[in-house]
């Protein structure tokens, strides 16, 4: 099967309900390549980006009530509850530019947070779970290969982006070095953490109608956002047809 090209305003014209605004959660693990696709997403769709870290780090910086809560939890060096994520989601929901919808990166990440935001979004929303798949080894391969200098923090890939210099920074001329949670043994403990908290997440969305979509994350950049965008269509239709 071809791969359908669409235009930006197409696009957009196919994700747009009239009824209800689209919220489209990226999942998949560590190194799957959600970030990297977050922004050109946001902008194809015209669909904020909302990333729980950043909607966290913006409260506290504020300093408003919900900022002073989840700095208690934090400085405590615990989790942020539940509730109190879905309060400061739901707040930066009422902003205008999410009408029409939003792009959800690092939240739900549990089956009690899914369910927790299908409760609040009271059917008021077409939830879209797209699903990165990649094999663990090429994951593996993906983080543990990861490279960062000691001095100006620029980032490098010992396969696909090696410095000019073995161990050098070719910016400053800084040390090289692996993050610690970058080390293959500890990349296999993350990504079974991952599978652990999120299979079930992936269960749940997979056994609702045209909510889950696969994504084969193994390819170049550019095919695996043309995967996305393919994924994006079919589900509009889905929903306008309701
Ligand atoms: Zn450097």
């Amino acid at each position: 099967m071809g791969s359908i090209l669409l235009g930006a305003s197409e696009l957009r014209a196919l994700t747009r309900s009239p009824e209800k605004p689209m919220v489209l959660i990226l999942l998949g693990p560590p190194g799957a390549g959600k970030g990297t696709h977050a922004t050109p997403l946001s902008l194809s769709l015209d669909l904020p980006h909302i990333s729980t870290g950043d909607l966290f780090r913006a409260q506290i910086q504020s300093n408003s009530s919900l900022g002073q809560k989840a700095k208690f939890y934090i400085d405590q060096g615990s989790l942020v509850p539940d509730d109190l994520v879905l309060d400061m989601l739901f707040d930066r929901l009422k902003a205008q530019d999410c009408a029409q919808g939003c792009i959800l990166d690092g939240f739900p990440r549990t089956l009690a947070q899914a369910k927790a935001l299908d409760l609040r979004l009271e059917n008021k929303s077409q939830i879209l779970a797209l699903n990165f798949h990649v094999p663990d080894s090429i994951l593996i391969d993906r983080i543990a290969g990861r490279l960062v200098c000691r001095d100006c923090k620029k980032s490098y890939h010992k396969l696909f982006d090696p410095p000019a210099t073995a161990d050098l920074c070719g910016e400053c001329g800084g040390r090289l070095y692996t993050r610690d949670d970058d080390q293959a043994s500890i990349v296999s403990k993350r990504l079974e953490v991952y599978r652990e908290e999120t299979m079930p997440l992936i269960d749940y969305y997979a056994a609702q109608n045209d909510v889950l979509k696969e994504v084969d994350g193994q390819g170049a950049k550019e095919q695996v956002f043309q995967d996305v965008l393919n994924a994006l269509p079919s589900f509009a239709k889905a929903i306008s047809s309701q």
